[in-house]
C-alpha cells in the first residue's frame, strides 16, 4: 500500500569541511527522527566516507540513509549523486578523488575533516582538499552516476553560487539529469514560478544542513511502498503512483 513520507536528501557530515563538528552519525540520525523524516541522504563535498558510520548510527531505528556524495565539477558546479548501495557511492568517491583538485585541506582556512564511526568516535580525518573542485564536467559527472545505478540531481539551483543555473545561466537540455533541488530559502510555490520551463524536472526541496538544527528544515514528501531506492527511484520517475511533493512541511 502506498504511503507518504518525509525526506531531507541533502545532509552533510563533520567530513564536509564547512560543516559543523556536531555533525556526527549518531547525532545527525537522533535529530532526523526527532524531526519526523524517514530517509535521509548524507551527501558529503567530494566524499562518502561517513555514509557506511550514518547507516551504522541509523540501523534498527527505521531511518532509511540513502548513500550520497556532492561531486563539484569542472564547472564549480554541485551535484548530488545518491545510491542504492554505500559500495555504488564509494565506488563514485574514488572517481571523484582521482579527479580532485590537487592540494591538502588547510584545516585553519576550511575547518576539519572527520572520518567517524557510528558510534561517533573519531576514526581520522581526511586530508585531500574535499572543498575544491573535480576535473570531471557536469555531463561526465552525471553518467558517471548513471553508470553506478544512481540518481542525479542538480543542488540548489536557486543559488547563485554552486548550481547549474549560477555557473552556466540555464540547464543544458542534453543532460539526463533526474532531478532538481530547490535550497530552504526559496519555497516550492516561487520556485515553480521561478523555474516554470524547467518543470518537467522533478523537483526536490532539501536542508542542505550544515548545523544539527537544520537537519529537516525543508523536505520532501515521497509516496512510495516501502523504504527502498527502487521505490524512490520510481517517485523521482512518477511511475505506479509513486511520486514526489514539496509542499507540505
Ligand atoms: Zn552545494
Ligand atoms: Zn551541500
Amino acid at each position: 500500500m502506498l504511503k507518504t513520507v518525509s525526506a531531507d536528501l541533502h545532509i552533510h557530515t563533520c567530513l564536509s569541511p564547512c560543516a559543523s563538528l556536531d555533525m556526527t552519525p549518531r547525532k545527525i540520525v537522533g535529530h532526523a527522527r526527532e524531526a519526523g523524516l524517514s530517509i535521509i541522504a548524507v551527501t558529503d563535498h567530494n566524499s562518502a566516507e561517513n555514509v557506511p558510520a550514518v547507516e551504522g548510527a541509523a540501523a534498527g531505528t527505521g531511518l532509511y540513509v540513502i548513500p550520497g556524495i556532492e561531486i563539484n565539477t569542472v564547472e564549480e558546479v554541485h551535484v548530488l549523486g545518491l545510491f542504492q548501495s554505500c559500495r555504488d557511492a564509494l565506488e563514485m568517491q574514488n572517481l571523484v578523488f582521482g579527479n580532485l583538485t590537487p592540494g591538502e585541506n588547510d584545516e585553519n582556512l576550511f575547518g576539519l575533516q572527520v572520518i567517524a564511526n557510528e558510534r561517533d568516535e573519531v576514526e581520522g580525518f581526511n586530508r585531500r582538499l574535499l572543498v575544491g573542485s573535480t576535473s570531471l564536467n557536469v555531463n561526465r559527472t552525471v553518467e558517471w552516476i548513471h553508470r553506478y545505478h544512481g540518481i542525479a540531481v542538480f543542488s540548489h539551483i536557486d543559488r547563485e553560487v554552486n548550481s547549474i543555473i549560477g555557473q552556466l545561466g540555464f540547464i543544458p537540455g542534453d543532460i539526463p539529469i533526474d532531478g532538481i533541488e530547490i535550497s530552504r530559502n526559496l519555497d516550492s510555490a516561487s520556485a515553480r514560478l521561478r523555474f516554470s520551463e524547467y518543470g518537467r524536472y522533478p523537483m526536490i526541496t532539501s536542508s542542505d544542513s550544515h548545523e544539527l538544527e537544520d537537519i529537516g528544515s525543508a523536505r520532501t514528501m515521497f509516496t512510495i511502498e516501502e523504504l527502498n531506492f527502487s521505490e524512490i527511484r520510481m517517485a523521482f520517475a512518477g511511475r505506479d503512483g509513486r511520486a514526489i511533493a514539496n509542499d507540505q512541511y
